[in-house]
């Protein structure tokens, strides 16, 4: 067999997987329906918020955080509740990367080149009590260069095997079938699509020039998730949120399309917790988008006010910022789909800030004058931009 594993997807699930069979020498085939401009995927556009237990910078903060308070945090969040089916490894993989978060993992980064912004910030705060959703204390450890920041390294990585030849990466081809025989998924097959030339996050076209099928003894399918698929998530919206939003917008590029996940199904595969997707009710359509419906996550302060469409206050804990799925259950159920959240320019100014690499220049430019220009007057350039030309959306 020419290949010991094929990875399907070149996010950066599987750029470090590539990355860390092919230094364990393996040879490996790293497939993907995209063009290279895209390489790296969604985690380039994101904000490089990552989840450590117990580091230096909480400890600098003066947060006291441990294994066993961001486990008690996770399983409050997670709402384990099958734990003999559809969670049992679900339960299994939070403990192991709990204790990956408080021990290895920022040391493994370092190693790699991979530095943090020293102050931490506090996503889905929850605001309920101990054991239920959110994060106790402050956990969202920013890279220093956000998005790009933290996919540089194992693109270099994957870059480095790509010259010794044991990663071959093949971008524009789309898996559309997995191999099967004697019960064993064996390889994968699918369409050769044209060239494109569009740029990172657009989307690319879906004419097809040939087919391909590769074997190899594993298969490893880390294609994203259904975030760019509106179909698919009305599909599978969960019954306890209401009727899906008329109206949404998106936070990832078309390619997040979750059509994998319906040939993995195909094969066998089993797709555990479909109705467990996560939606930021703090959105607004981005005035300058790149892909269609292209929405930017706000990352609110807990000040501004938040009003249903009536006019009538969210009931505690649905601040801004504490825990976007009760938020979106109670903009539900008010049968509007959307919501007033007001703010005065001095809130903006204080404590409002946007998602994404291309909305934090200074921080992904890694640039230090940049960013101690934020503790000037006014808003940064994207919010004052968002302020001139954005239109609000639900
Ligand atoms: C704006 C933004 C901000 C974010 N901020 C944060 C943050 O601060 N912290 C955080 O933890 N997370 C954040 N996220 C989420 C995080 O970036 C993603 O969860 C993560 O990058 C997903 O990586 P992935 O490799 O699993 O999937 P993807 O990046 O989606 O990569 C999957 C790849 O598989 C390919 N593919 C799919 N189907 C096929 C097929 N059939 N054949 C071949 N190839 C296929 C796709 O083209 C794609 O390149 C953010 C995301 C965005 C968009």
């Amino acid at each position: 067999m020419k290949y010991d594993a094929i990875v399907v997807g070149a996010g950066l699930a599987g750029l470090v997987a590539a990355a860390e069979l092919a230094d364990a020498n393996k040879r490996v085939l790293l497939l993907d329906q995209e063009p290279e401009s895209s390489m790296g995927g969604q985690a380039w556009w994101s904000f490089g918020g990552l989840f450590l237990v117990d580091s230096p910078e909480q400890r600098r903060m003066g947060i006291k955080d441990s294994p066993e308070l961001a486990w008690q945090d996770w399983q409050g969040a997670a709402g384990f509740d099958k734990h003999e089916d559809e969670d049992y490894w679900g339960m299994k993989w939070a403990r192991a990367y709990v204790d990956f978060a408080a021990g290895e993992k920022r040391e493994w980064l370092a190693k790699q080149g991979v530095k943090f912004f020293p102050v931490v910030g506090w996503a889905e705060r929850g605001g309920y009590l101990a054991e239920e959703h959110g994060n106790s204390v402050p956990r969202f450890h920013i890279v220093w260069g956000t998005g790009p920041g933290i996919v540089k390294p194992f693109e270099n990585r994957v870059r480095e095997s790509m010259k010794r030849g044991t990663i071959i990466y093949q971008p524009r081809h789309q898996v559309t079938e997995l191999l099967c025989s004697q019960g064993m998924i064996v390889g994968v097959s699918g369409n050769i699509l044209v060239e494109s030339q569009v740029n990172r996050g657009e989307a690319s076209s879906r004419d097809i020039k040939d087919q391909f099928a590769y074997y190899a003894q594993a298969i490893i399918i880390t294609s994203g998730g259904i975030g760019g698929n509106i179909d698919l998530i009305k599909e599978n919206w969960p019954q306890r949120l209401g009727n899906p939003p008329k109206n949404m917008i998106s936070g990832v590029p078309a390619h997040v399309d979750g059509k994998m996940l319906h040939v993995t199904e195909k094969a066998g595969g089993r797709i555990v917790n479909r109705d467990r997707m996560w939606h930021y009710t703090e959105g607004i359509k981005n005035w300058n988008p790149i892909w269609h419906k292209h929405g930017i996550r706000i990352l609110p302060g807990p000040s501004s006010i938040w009003l249903d469409a009536t006019g009538k206050r969210f009931p505690a804990p649905n601040f801004p910022g504490f825990d976007t799925l009760g938020t979106l259950e109670a903009i539900q159920a008010t049968g509007y789909d959307y919501s007033w959240f007001i703010l005065t320019e001095k809130i903006i100014e204080k404590e409002f800030a946007l998602s994404g690499s291309e909305q934090n220049p200074d921080l992904t430019e890694k640039s230090i004058k940049k960013v101690l220009s934020r503790i000037l007057p006014g808003p940064t350039a994207p919010v004052k931009a968002f302020m001139e030309k954005a239109k609000i959306s639900s």
